[in-house]
């Protein structure tokens, strides 16, 4: 491009000042990705894996290796200078990461950066890029799965039992301590630890587990790595009796979903609803929850129904609250699938924001790739299950009707991918649409979002009586 000769005016030397910058931009092209810039660095811990995201300016170049003894994974990343921003990542791990027990950043080489992650269990690690979307630019990814993968029906018994025997124990503390102050009055720590033993083991041995009672401590830190024992005969006979709900609560994550006008988050906001309509349904006599996840993490959407599916579910149901491009719009929806096209240009829209989840929330494609054959199962989706998905969705909308305003007075239709199990009733609800700054600070209350969880509750326990699931044969 030519240039106009150097003039002695002020606006001549700003444009010669800006045609040096750029030369010197072209001269150092081939060591152009040296200048890579971290934006962020996120870790995401969860049982199902740890996901760490380094973002960055321009895609980055990395490989890395595993490592045993101790069980290491090793990552170079070329062509990039330690920055701040990088560094960061030491600080991200947290104590109760179930994989990563910390990271170590160096400058390996003048031109690669070395990241040392120490573990905690050996994993199978997963690492992929993805290109800019949404709020987002390059992200490079680690997906740190276990060796062996956790059964989610097996946890769901053990959970449970894991928590009456944290609550046994608990007693016994209670218990404990009274009587040590009874035989010892005045400051007696040491002495009420005595005590708590001389009560509690009487009573363990009849307790009606066969297994011997595990330490509540040790059975809370070692939950996912339980899973792998084999299912004893009394869990297979309890598990068959189950009805299980698979509670979805919608992004996750890297993905944040719709963001309200004063920054509510609706992953967080989904996530306490179903944490609170988990604690409701389970304390139902034969009823347990599985949800698809308990924490703030990524799931991608065919994964949440091949867990659903695992567990043999007898309903699915997605939890949201999303955003509308009229900040006006208001009120609750229940969706239902549809095989041919949406009930409303609304109900399409709101299809196609959700099945873009996968894309922000940053699915590995290798893994879809493996994942194909469930894909075409999950194409053939019967009316069998759409018609029970509508009488479920009606009573959810029934009764959510009762507590706040409805978008929709009936059960609307759509492309939702999250709702393709072929054999389990499934919905997706809108809560309520967090765009709108009424029902974002709806949403902010926790007495709102318990009248909330109590319909969702009602709807779902309505359905049951009036459509009583059928016998499953659930393989441990
Ligand atoms: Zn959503």
């Amino acid at each position: 491009m030519a240039r106009p000769p150097l003039q002695p005016t002020e606006a001549g030397r700003r444009r010669a000042l800006q045609a040096g910058g750029a030369l010197v931009l072209v001269l150092s092209a081939p060591q152009l990705a040296f200048g890579a810039a971290i934006v962020a660095v996120r870790v995401w811990p969860a049982r199902d894996y740890t996901r760490v995201t380094i973002e960055s300016d321009q895609p980055l170049n990395a490989s890395h290796q595993l490592v045993e003894g101790p069980d290491r994974l090793v990552v170079d990343i070329d062509g990039l200078g330690l920055d701040t921003a990088l560094r960061e990542l030491v600080g991200q791990v947290q104590p109760d990461d179930p994989y990563i027990e910390r990271v170590r950043v160096g400058q390996y080489q003048p031109r690669v950066v070395r990241l040392v992650f120490d573990l905690k269990q050996a994993v199978r690690p997963q690492q992929f890029a993805l290109a800019p979307v949404a709020n987002y630019q390059q992200r490079l990814v680690f997906d740190l799965y276990p060796v062996q993968e956790v059964d989610p029906l097996l946890a769901l018994v053990r959970e449970r039992e894991d928590a009456s025997q944290r609550a046994a124990t608990a007693a016994h503390d209670v218990l404990g301590e009274l009587i040590a102050r009874i035989e010892k009055p005045g400051p007696a720590a040491a002495s009420s630890r005595v005590a708590m033993g001389g009560t509690a083991a009487p009573e363990a041995p009849s307790a009606s587990s066969p297994a011997p009672a595990r330490p509540a401590s040790a059975a809370a830190a070692s939950a996912p790595a339980a899973s792998a024992a084999a299912p004893t005969a009394s869990e297979r006979r309890r598990v068959e009796r189950l009805i299980i709900v698979a509670l979805d609560p919608g992004h996750g994550g890297e993905d944040p979903g719709a963001i309200g006008p004063t920054g509510l988050r609706e992953k967080d906001v989904v996530l306490a609803v179903a944490l609170a309509l988990r604690e409701k349904l389970n304390a139902l006599p034969g009823m347990r929850v599985m949800m698809t996840r308990d924490g703030d993490f990524f799931v991608p959407l065919q994964e949440r129904v091949r867990k659903a599916r695992r567990v043999q579910a007898d309903l699915f149901v997605s939890i949201h609250a999303d955003a509308f491009f009229r900040p006006e719009a208001r009120g609750a929806s229940v969706f239902a699938l549809s095989t041919r096209g949406a009930t409303s240009t609304a109900a399409r829209w709101m299809a196609q924001r959700e099945n873009q989840a996968d894309q922000v929330g940053g699915v590995n494609i290798a893994n879809v790739r493996d994942r194909q054959v469930l894909g075409a199962l999950l194409d053939m989706s019967t009316t069998a299950q759409i018609k029970d998905s509508l009488k479920l969705g009606q009573e959810v909308l029934t009764r959510m009707g009762r507590v706040g305003r409805l978008h929709k007075p009936r059960v609307e239709q759509a492309g939702f991918a999250v709702l393709k199990a072929p054999d389990i009733p499934s919905i997706l609800v809108e809560t309520a649409f967090i765009s709108n700054p009424e029902e974002e600070a709806q949403l902010r209350d926790p007495a709102y979002r318990a009248r909330l969880v109590e319909a969702l509750a009602a709807g779902i326990q309505r359905y049951f009586e009036r459509n009583p699931p059928l016998a499953r044969t659930r393989q441990l």
